[in-house]
């Protein structure tokens, strides 16, 4: 057991800061002298390595033996991932046309992001997909539970119990299947996804939202000074995400706002927050937008798989349809 959990562990080395030994501080001096990812560590010699990042030359060899594993187990038979994409499950988001711009629901091993303004739909699709994802597989769950991570204070029970009934299910009993928490701060935030671990298969967790990923970050976060050390602890936080999703072959549904964008004239004038981070490691990115009273327009943008499209679906009291 201690085994297999240390194999984990060092599986969880992507970035520098995963590394025995090596704390933000240290892993800055390193990046400033080209020392920026697992692979380049785990080429360097012990004393070269001790010395740029000013730790001893112990510390240093545990680093880069971990580095060194980290980048084994990186690699991967096309068939082994071949194998696990074919456990990938897909949740229901309640509106057909919406299931299908995505290529049948929300996926497992995914990071699926809707980003949109205030009021466009996104919580209430979190909504749905946390009372859909605890039916069975036939009814379009993954028949688990939910992990929400409220960062805007928009969670409301009442709300799911009413989507919930709306579906015949029993509303307190979906709302003992989610698991929520508050998101203070945007550390706060990272500490609470670095610690699912344990909770997920423990809880038998089939989706983790985050509703919303950015907001806590953007108000932490502020200025053009602050803009890098923001991006790089996103974009470490959104690969968390990612890992878990590939490890528990659960879903993950993250929720963005958007800024005005005073340099797009044409079009509209409105682009997500967290820019290259978020854009280059969302799976399927859908931009959402009121329509006329209950209608929602959603787009597909970027995916790996799919075409771009478009899609109406409506937001009721029953929820998504
Ligand atoms: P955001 O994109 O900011 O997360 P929300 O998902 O909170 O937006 O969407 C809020 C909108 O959802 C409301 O403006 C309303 O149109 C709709 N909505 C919320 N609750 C209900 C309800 N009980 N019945 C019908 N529509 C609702
Ligand atoms: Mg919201």
């Amino acid at each position: 057991m201690a085994k297999e959990k240390s194999d984990k562990d060092i599986h969880l080395a992507k970035d520098l800061e995963d590394l025995p030994g090596i704390g933000p501080a240290t892993a800055e001096k390193l990046k400033a002298e080209g020392f920026e990812t697992i692979e380049k560590i785990a080429t360097a010699s012990p004393h070269e390595l001790a010395e740029i990042g000013d730790i001893s030359v112990d510390s240093a060899k545990k680093a880069i033996e971990v580095a060194k594993k980290s980048t084994e187990i990186g690699f991967e038979t096309g068939e082994v991932i071949f194998e696990r994409r074919k456990e990938i499950g897909k949740i229901d988001t309640g509106s057909k046309e919406l299931n299908d711009l995505l290529g049948g629901g929300v996926e497992t091993q995914s990071i699926t992001e809707f980003f949109g303004k205030f009021g466009s739909g996104k919580t209430q699709v979190g909504f749905q997909l946390a009372v859909n994802t605890q039916k069975p597989k036939e009814q379009g769950g993954l028949g688990g539970k939910v992990l929400f991570v409220d960062s805007e204070a928009t969670f409301r029970p009442e709300r799911i119990k009413q989507i919930a009934e709306a579906n015949g299910m029993d509303g307190t009993e979906v709302l003992k299947n989610i698991l929520v928490a508050r998101a203070l701060n945007s550390d706060h935030q990272i500490l609470l996804i670095d610690k699912a671990d344990e909770i997920i298969p423990k809880e038998n967790i089939k989706l983790i939202i985050v509703d919303s990923l950015t907001s806590q970050f953007r108000s932490d976060y502020v200025g053009r000074g602050a803009l890098s050390e923001r991006q790089q602890k996103l974009n470490r936080h959104i690969r968390t995400l990612q890992r878990l999703a590939d490890k528990f072959n659960i879903a993950i549904y993250i929720t963005n706002q958007v800024m005005d964008n005073p340099g797009i004239l044409f079009g509209d004038p409105t682009t997500p927050i967290g820019g290259h981070v978020l854009a280059h490691q969302s799976t399927y990115r859908v931009y959402v937008r009121r329509g006329k009273e209950e209608k929602r327009i959603a787009r597909l943008i970027d995916s790996p798989s799919m075409p771009e499209g478009e899609c109406v679906f409506k937001v009721t009291a029953n929820g998504v349809q």
